[in-house]
């Protein structure tokens, strides 16, 4: 792939470094940016009344459940998180999808969440196992064939985490020879796989098991969206850290179920309408420091 990390790509910058502030000032302690803290905050959405969306067989299945189905993450701090203590759900992803849900008059305690590794999205989506899936999910061309995409929500870049103590990995061309890890199914292992050669991969379904075979030293490096990494990182900052710049252009999009244009174009009518909603959700969960980034604007394709 080729790097897209140009000068023309200054604003993805912006809201990577802001994702970094973030994460690294709510991590301080070790301890934040994961579990019920994480999004302590978040603003309770209104639940829409009497919504009118026609054509949509997705809508027609979830205004007869009473109840809305949506795939996520759950080993991801910061982004979609579960914890296990409290069965609490945070994050920026689980906040984005309350809000979706809200918006087509579905309550959160509605929302039955489920958690789907980046290999199985598109089948969870075209099987309509889930309604919806929420869970930094980048749009692509190929995935499109699939299935389809509102937004995009989210901007961030494939990165590297490493040990603390780590000295010889400072970027992704620092990376031949050794062994990195990554989700199957996830665009950054493609990459690795196709434009990096000389690198050995290993593959996990899910980036947490990644990042233990990080810290037992079986592998070198995760690599996977630089807000994923940082979710990691402000855990457990005496043990890892994120270096190098985002070297690819990840846009997170909501999947829905190929062909399903109504809810697409109702989902993304929502993204579009709900500015203050999309910076009161970062700012409770990924911006916590008080960084401000501008919401992507909406590709209606
Ligand atoms: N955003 C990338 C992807 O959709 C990596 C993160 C993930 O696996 O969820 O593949």
């Amino acid at each position: 792939m080729k790097n897209f990390f140009s000068r023309k790509s200054l604003n993805v910058a912006a809201v990577v470094a802001a994702a970094a502030l973030a994460l690294t000032a709510c991590g301080g302690g070790g301890t934040a940016g994961a579990g019920s803290s994480d999004g302590a905050n978040a603003p309770a959405f209104e639940v829409a009344k009497d919504v009118s969306l026609t054509g949509s067989p997705t809508f027609d299945k979830i205004k007869s459940a009473g109840a809305i189905r949506i795939g996520v993450k759950e080993d991801q701090p910061g982004l979609g998180n579960l914890d296990a203590a409290t069965g609490e759900r945070s994050g920026f992803d689980i906040e984005i999808a309350t809000w979706m849900a809200a918006s087509l008059g579905v309550a959160k305690d509605k929302i039955e969440f489920k958690a789907i590794p980046s290999a199985n999205r598109e089948s969870a989506l075209a099987n309509g196992d889930v309604d919806l899936y929420v869970g930094t999910y980048s749009i692509t061309d190929k995935r499109k064939k699939i299935v389809d995409f509102a937004g995009p929500y989210f901007i961030t870049g494939q990165g590297l985490l490493v040990a603390k103590d780590n000295t010889d990995i400072k970027s992704e061309k620092d990376l031949v020879g050794k062994n990195v890890c990554s989700a199957t199914g996830s665009t950054p292992i493609q990459n690795i796989k196709e434009n990096f050669p000389g690198v050995k991969t290993t593959e996990f379904d899910i980036y947490s098991k990644c990042v233990d075979a990080l810290k037992s030293g079986t592998v070198d490096a995760v690599t996977t969206d630089q807000a994923i990494l940082l979710g990691f990182a402000s855990q457990q900052p005496e043990k890892l850290k994120v270096v190098g710049e985002p070297f690819t252009v990840e846009k997170y999009g909501i999947g829905l179920a190929l062909g399903d244009t109504a809810l697409r174009t109702f989902l993304n009518k929502t993204l579009t309408d709900g500015g203050a909603t999309w910076t009161k959700i970062y700012d409770s969960t990924l911006g916590k420091s008080g960084t401000k980034v501008e919401q992507p604007k909406v590709d209606q394709y």
